[in-house]
């Protein structure tokens, strides 16, 4: 019997670690080589991996541990060796990918079967219970409120009996503010490479197509270990917490951490368990560290928004990946690869990505997401370009987010699209005050691209979304508009297009 575990599954606490003769991991080149990932990605996965192997060696596991071009070569091997094997795996997450992992173990005269995920709240019978028992009209259609509250009935978190913590479901009112000028966020947590680090590192430069190249990329800094994660996330508790929920939403030049927890990537691997990470925040606010707004938000990501994501995903696929209800088909321009545009607000978030495969949420939404969305591109091509780009990126986390939530491609998730002009950017940032253009302009030249391409965006899909029902005040000010003034917004939108597709805007 083999516990065979993917580069997700590298929960060190797990129960079933104790039931089976041998652990399986697999360190295929074929993965590595399906898409340029960001060098730092490829670097955490791997070198995660290499880290988990020696931690469970140290424990007494026997590890067999194949390097091989594909899965199918590491099986054939691992079949050669034990015959008619039993693998057990924890659920994978991507759509598709249990059967496709079942072909390759049966086609070698094995047998695979699935247990519980531990780096998920929900099995897929909890979340389909809960999917089913909704009073709704569209079973297609999810919302995060009813869900999120569902979860923290459900588990108990932040609940005063049966109402929730401090009287509200949620404090997003307080989590909008900007910090003070001589405001500085703490540094966050550098984990120096250790050897291992160093020679993934090294070998990722030399044997792969990667997103940057590694001299373009920022010394790697991330968590390998569950010993540098839960330091990690000991940091934010202590340093960042109370203000990740006030600042949560802003933007400051030169900073790409923010308050943020940054422990998405480490969460994702498996190295922490979303249960023990929510029972600290718990911990935190109990003793007095954080406020109720920083972790009630905090607790919404990861015990609401996260399982939703990976369970929305998994009921919508295949259909979600290919989603293009609005239907958008420009190319992404490419100031996402190179990070050359003068807009200040698109060059720090794709900067942020080239350097270090990440950037904080709401420059991935109302930056990267935004700007794709008001400008045409084509959804699956963002999709693509996150997957590729970030280091706590997988189909399962970037379908919905960037497909459903980001450009709006479908309305499994939400009702509305978050697309919005420059001056969302300006109340969130001081990006706008060092950029060439001008915010408060719609059109001329000069004039900040997000608004011409709003206006025209909201004009171009107006019969999908006046009628969503809450988009009456932007819609409002479309009705306000005379015909002068859309042909002047029009003509921007088109030179701005022009400008982002020859890489001079
Ligand atoms: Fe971005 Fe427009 Fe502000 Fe420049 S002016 S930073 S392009 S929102």
């Amino acid at each position: 019997m083999t516990l065979w575990l993917l580069g997700t599954h590298l929960d060190r606490t797990a129960d079933y670690l104790d039931e089976h003769d041998r652990v399986l991991l697999i360190e295929s080149t074929a993965f590595a080589e399906r898409r340029p990932y960001h060098p730092h990605k490829l670097t955490l996965v791997f070198a995660a991996m290499r880290r988990f192997r020696e931690d469970l060696r140290h424990r007494g596991v026997t590890v067999d541990y194949r390097r091989a071009e594909t899965f199918g070569d590491a099986l054939d091997d691992h079949f050669e060796a034990h015959p008619e094997d039993d693998l057990t795996m924890p659920r994978p997450a991507a759509h598709g990918a249990a059967d496709r992992l079942r072909e390759l173990v049966d086609g070698r005269g094995g047998r695979l079967s699935f247990v519980p995920n531990p780096t998920f709240l929900l099995t897929p019978d909890e979340f389909d219970g809960w999917a089913e028992r909704r009073e709704t009209s569209d079973s297609a259609t999810y919302r995060l409120e009813d869900f999120y509250r569902w979860m923290r009935r459900r588990s108990g978190v932040l609940m005063d009996g049966d109402s929730p913590e401090a009287g509200d479901w949620n404090y997003d009112e307080q989590n909008r503010e900007t910090p003070p000028d001589d405001w500085e966020p703490p540094a966050p947590p550098l984990f120096e490479p250790d050897e291992t680090t160093r020679e993934v590192a090294s070998w990722v430069d030399s044997a792969f197509e990667t997103f940057v190249g590694v001299d373009e990329a920022a010394p790697f800094r991330w968590p390998v270990t569950r010993e540098q994660s839960l330091e990690a996330l000991e940091r934010f508790v202590d340093a960042r917490f109370a203000e990740f929920g006030p600042y949560q939403d802003a933007m400051l030049e030169g900073e790409w951490a923010m308050s943020h927890s940054l422990l998405s990537a480490s969460i994702n691997l498996g190295l922490l368990r979303p249960t023990e990470v929510i029972e600290r925040a718990e911990r935190a606010y109990e003793a007095g560290d954080a406020s109720i707004n920083s972790v009630e938000g905090f607790v919404r990501q990861v015990l609401g928004w996260r399982e939703f994501m990976r369970h929305v995903y998994r009921r919508s696929m295949p259909a979600m990946a290919d989603a293009n209800q609005l239907g958008q088909t420009e190319a992404l321009p490419p100031a996402y690869w190179t990070g050359e545009t003068e807009m200040t607000c698109l060059s720090e978030a794709v900067g942020h990505v080239r350097k270090r495969g990440y950037a904080h949420h709401i420059e991935r939404l109302m930056v990267l997401s935004n700007f794709a969305l008001v400008y045409g591109a084509d959804p699956d091509e963002l999709n693509e370009w996150f997957h590729q780009g970030f280091v706590d990126a997988f189909h399962w986390v970037t379908t919905p987010n960037v497909v459903g939530m980001g450009s709006f491609a479908t309305d499994a998730l939400s009702s509305k699209p978050y697309a919005s002009s420059g001056s969302y950017v300006n109340r969130m940032s001081d990006y706008c005050s060092s950029c060439p253009y001008a915010v408060s302009r719609d059109t001329g030249e000069g004039a900040c691209p997000f608004n011409s391409l709003y206006w025209t965006f909201l004009r171009e899909h107006e019969e999908t979304l006046r009628g969503t029902g809450r988009m009456g005040l932007m819609y409002s000010h479309v009705d306000d508009k005379n015909e002068d003034e859309w042909a002047a917004l029009e003509e921007r939108a088109e030179t701005v297009r022009q400008m982002a597709r020859n890489g001079t805007l």
